[in-house]
């Protein structure tokens, strides 16, 4: 159960009227059961549930389950194009159960900036942690404008370009090479990258070209098939 609040042995824990639903309706537990409750900062903790009403509740908790994550490898990051239909929010739930530490959505050309709702993006985070068990929450930032992100990108991160045409190399080439490394993958609309989108990204020193096959995939494929190859050869 996530919960935003401290957790230390011992802690009292107010719940809101979300939290608490989810108790009574999703999960049917009642005050004195048990449930394991993280906040993304201090681990895991065995609590027991108070009072458990309509629009309230309380939780005390008891011992630390699970220490929180060290972040050893560093979890990678993805940037992605917000996609149309609600596929956006899937990219978000996949990449939090393939690892990824952070999550940037990047305005392309042939991207739509409309298409971004950070607040369900971050609902959708923090319920694929709970479904998967990470005990930390991967931010999403807000949206930013390709170049104003290539412009102050930290030189000494990898950014993995996935591009079907051009120089590319094999992704399982790339993630190896980058393996123990901080790195980040960006992957484009479901139109493409335009072309001087590719020159701009061409030209800087710490762009590789990733490519994942000869058949075109779908942006969302394409978002889990770079985390899926990073988790496989490079995650713990
Ligand atoms: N017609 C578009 C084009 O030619 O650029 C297809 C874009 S594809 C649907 C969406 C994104 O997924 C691409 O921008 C790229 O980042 C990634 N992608 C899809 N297939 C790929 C592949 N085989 N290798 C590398 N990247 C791929």
């Amino acid at each position: 159960l996530y919960i935003d609040q401290p957790l230390s042995a011992g802690a009292a824990v107010a719940l809101d009227a979300g939290r608490a639903h989810y108790l009574r309706a999703v999960l049917r537990l009642g005050p004195g059961d048990a449930v394991l409750a993280f906040n993304g900062r201090d681990g895991e903790y065995l609590a027991g549930i108070g009072a458990l009403g309509k629009s309230a509740g309380t939780l005390r908790a008891d011992r630390q389950t699970r220490a929180p994550d060290t972040g050893a490898p560093p979890p990678p990051r993805l940037l992605f194009a917000p996609l149309k239909g609600g596929r956006s929010e899937y990219v978000v739930e996949k990449a939090v159960e393939l690892g990824a530490g952070r999550l940037t959505p990047v305005f392309t050309r042939r991207g739509d900036v409309s298409r971004v709702n950070l607040d369900r993006m971050r609902a959708n985070a923090v319920e694929a942690a709970e479904q998967c068990e990470r005990l930390d929450i991967p931010d999403i930032d807000d949206g930013i404008d390709l170049h104003r992100l290539l412009a102050c990108w930290d030189p000494s991160i990898p950014l993995l370009v996935a591009a079907e045409s051009g120089a590319a190399q094999p992704l399982v080439t790339a993630v190896t090479a980058a393996a123990g490394q901080a790195v980040a993958f960006l992957v484009g609309p479901e139109g493409g990258f335009d072309q001087q989108e590719l020159d701009a990204l061409r030209r800087l020193p710490f762009v590789v070209g990733v490519g994942l096959g000869p058949r075109v995939l779908r942006a969302d494929t394409a978002a889990f098939a770079v985390l899926s190859v990073w988790q496989a050869v490079a995650g713990d």
